[in-house]
Formats: C-alpha cells, structure tokens, sequence
C-alpha cells in the first residue's frame, strides 16, 4: 500500500466524523511524507493546521492509522514545502484502480454538471420518490410543468444528486438548450467579484442566456442582500420567459424567510417536493448498489449493521462502505462483524456539539491571540476592538443572544455598543471576503471541540 492509499483511507475516515468545512479547514493540502519504523509524518500546509491536527486531531488520526496498520504507533506534523497535490474533497472512489475510473468524470466546463449524477444510480423508495418523479417530469418538458422546482431536504439525502440528474438528462434530451448548475457559494462570489469589478451587468446578461438555471443549496443566500437582489433579476427575467428553474436548499422555503417572501407567489405555480429519511430496505438497497458500482461485495450481516446504524445521511453511507472498501483492498480480504464494528464506531455515534457564548469569547480570542481579559476591557485599540466586535457578532449569530446580554457579557457595555457592532460586522463581511473567512475559521473553532 502506497502511502498515498493510506492517508486516503484515513480522510475518508475523518471526513465522516466532521463537518465539511472543518475538514477542508484542517486537512486540505495534507499528506503523508514519510512512513517508516511505525512512525508517520504528514505534511500539513502552515503552522495554523499543523497546531490544529496536533492538538484535536491527532488522537483520531493516530487510531485511524493503527486501525488500518497495526505497526503504526506515532505521527508527526511538518508545515511542508511546495508541491502538495490540493485534495479538495476525498473522491467518493478513493483507492487506485478506482480513482482512475473517477477522474472519467469530468465536470463539464459549461454547465457545471458533473455525469456521475444520473438518474440511472439514483436509487427511489418512499422517502424520495415524490422528488424523483418530480424531477423526472421537469426533464420531459423544462420550463412547462412544474416551474420553478424546489427540492429540499437535510444534508447528504441526494438533492444535489437528484439536481445534476435533471441537468444531465436535460442536456441528454435537448442539445440546444443551455443548462447551467451552480452552487449557491458559488453564485454569491461571482455577484461579489462583477461588484467589484463593476460588471453586474455582464453578469445579467450571462444568465439571461441560460434555458435551464440550477441552483443549489439557496439556504446560503439568508443574509446576502446584494447577492439576493441579482438573485432575484435572474429569477425574473428568466421565469417570465418560461426558462425551467429548479432549486434546493436544506429546508423548506417558508424557513428561509427573506427568500419566501419575495418567491411565494412564484413558488404557488411552482412545485415544492421534500426527501426525508431512507427507511431500512431503501438503505439497504443504496448499499448492495453502490456495492455493484464498486464491483465489490460484503455479507448481508454486514450491510445490515451499516444499515441499521447509519439512518439518516445517504453519504454517510458511502462513507461507511468506502471505509470497509479501502480495509478490504489493504487486507485482501472482507472484514467481520466484528472488526465493521470497530471501524465503524466513530460513525455510529457521532458527538453533539454545545455552543455557549464561553465558548464563543475564548474561540475569538484564541483565533485573534487576544487574552480574553482585554476582549472585556475598554480599550479602544483597533486590535481589540476588531476582535471584540467579532465575538458580539457571533454571539448574536450563533446564539441569538439579547443586545443587552451582549454588552453584558463583554465586560459590561451598552446595549447601543453591542447593536453597533453586530450591524459594522454584518455589513463588512458582505465586502470584505478576508473578514467573512476569518469568521467561518473562527466558527469552525467554536464547533471543533
Ligand atoms: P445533498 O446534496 O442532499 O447533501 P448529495 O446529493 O450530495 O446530498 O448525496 C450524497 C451522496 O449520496 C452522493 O454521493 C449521492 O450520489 C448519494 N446519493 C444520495 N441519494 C442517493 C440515491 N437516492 N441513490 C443513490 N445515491 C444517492
Ligand atoms: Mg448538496
């Protein structure tokens, strides 16, 4: 096994205990250097991560590692040189052959979809059948029946999936039409980057080209004015010419209240269809397909227990078996019961996280090297009062906690202090792309522990 495979194997194993953005955060640029004598060092790309992995990571590292080779018993972290391949996201197929038949999938430059998604691997059972059939008719006749189409639905249950699978199927059946798919994120930081370049109207007129507008995960508009208004322009313009536009987002529009708001008449002409949880036999069922995709088996005990411990997130059940996958190519041959379950057991209870506005204080001034005392003074310099206006904001965000508490809590200011804070934070981070980084870093912190 190349040390390559084995740091794959351990990502693919971190990437399902933590959050997306902690793991691009913390394990992106990672590699493994050298592995010899049961040690390993891993490459990490600045102090920041090497200090991370160090202190939280290391532990779950160190287990994953042993777990895939016994021999292993310590790891090191090295801020490393240059030449790191970026690793994004550990592909879904992860071990040689398999990464080979992966990059077969290339994400077409100019609809942005991706061919793995069709409708042919998306497998349907109660849970998600209303969406499936939903989107199926949207294919037949974009634009005619069911427009806009919103689909929603909690994390790793198939939107995006199921939202790529029209676009291909409509790039399939119409060679005219133009079909583009674009991640919410993604949209947002192009309407930043027209702003500042002053092209808002370039970029008007890019969607006004588009037949078929998807867009993914729109919960990520809440807040964003500016980018909501050029939302919106395209929305129009495009609806009232009949264009098909079909949306997700991990709730219900009426939970997103900016954008109900203005969309409700739209969406009364529209469709709204949800996926819920997968019951045992559909999880089941996704198991044995993706097994036959990966040209693999494993005995019905062992997908029963996968099955029956991982309920709620159809990725976390790729996950599972890309785990097993990877333990039977390293061992040339099927693990047990009993070694799935200790594999898995990081999967099966995953810890909740508890916020407090503690918590709060001391991740900010960990992230900005401030003591906690000076966040709570009255200084006036610019390197507290930054810091202490982000911990107001975030208080606020993460907490929804009362203005009055706010000043409270930070050393016993006004209410008025605390209100203008949390409004100079709000408006900058729209402009300034560094602050809203700086915030989502110190928000993974807070949720790290
Ligand atoms: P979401 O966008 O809802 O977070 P994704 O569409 O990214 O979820 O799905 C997560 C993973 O699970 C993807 O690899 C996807 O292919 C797979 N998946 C989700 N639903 C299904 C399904 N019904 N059949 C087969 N694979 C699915
Ligand atoms: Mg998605």
């Amino acid at each position: 096994m190349t040390s390559e495979e084995l740091w794959q194997a351990v990502l693919a194993q971190i990437q399902l205990n933590i959050s997306p953005a902690n793991f691009a955060t913390w394990f992106k640029n990672t590699q493994i250097l050298t592995h010899k004598d049961g040690g390993v060092l891993v490459s990490v790309p600045n102090s920041f991560a090497k200090e991370w992995l160090e202190q939280k990571y290391n532990r779950d590292v160190l287990k994953i590692l042993h777990s895939l080779d016994e021999r292993i018993k310590s790891v090191k972290y090295e801020v490393g040189k240059s030449n790191l391949k970026v690793v994004e996201r550990v592909p879904i197929f992860s071990v040689e052959n398999d990464q080979l038949e992966f990059q077969q999938f290339k994400v077409n430059k100019n609809t942005n979809l991706n061919p793995r998604y069709t409708f042919d691997n998306f497998i349907v059972g109660p849970f998600n059948e209303l969406a499936q059939a939903a989107a199926w008719a949207t294919t037949k006749n974009p634009g005619q029946v069911y427009n806009p189409f919103f689909i929603y639905g909690g994390v790793g249950l198939g939107k995006t999936h199921l939202l790529q699978a029209i676009g291909n199927e409509i790039s399939k059946n119409f060679l005219k039409k133009k079909v583009m798919y674009i991640p919410t994120e993604k949209f947002v930081s192009e309407v930043i980057e027209a702003i500042r370049n002053r092209q808002t109207e370039k970029l008007k007129a890019k969607y006004q080209k588009i037949d078929v507008l998807i867009v993914d995960d729109v919960q990520f508009l809440t807040g964003k004015e500016k980018t909501q208004e050029e939302f919106f322009y395209a929305f129009n313009s495009l609806y009232e010419e009949n264009k098909q536009i079909i949306l997700s987002s991990d709730r219900s529009p009426k939970a997103i209240p900016a954008l109900a708001e203005r969309l409700r008449s739209r969406f009364e002409g529209g469709m709204i269809a949800d996926i819920s949880f997968p019951d045992l036999e559909t999880r089941i069922a996704i198991l044995k397909t993706k097994c036959q995709e990966r040209k693999t088996s494993f005995s019905e005990e062992i997908l029963d227990h996968i099955a029956s411990n991982i309920k709620r997130n159809i990725r976390e059940l790729e996950g599972a078996l890309n785990i097993l996958i990877a333990h039977q190519k390293l061992n040339k041959s099927s693990p047990d019961l009993k070694i799935t379950k200790s594999l898995l057991k990081n999967l099966t209870s995953t810890p909740t996280r508890i916020v407090n506005a503690q918590k709060i204080v001391k991740s900010v001034s960990e992230f900005y090297d401030t003591k906690e005392k000076d966040l709570l003074s009255s200084s006036r310099k610019k390197e507290i009062v930054r810091p202490r206006q982000v911990a107001m904001y975030l208080l606020r965000e993460e907490l929804k906690s009362s203005f009055p508490f706010i000043g409270r809590r930070l050393g016993g200011k006004d209410h008025t202090t605390a209100i203008h804070a949390y409004g100079k934070i709000s408006n900058e981070i729209k402009k300034n792309e560094s602050l809203a980084e700086e915030i989502n870093l110190i928000r993974q912190r807070i949720l790290s522990d």
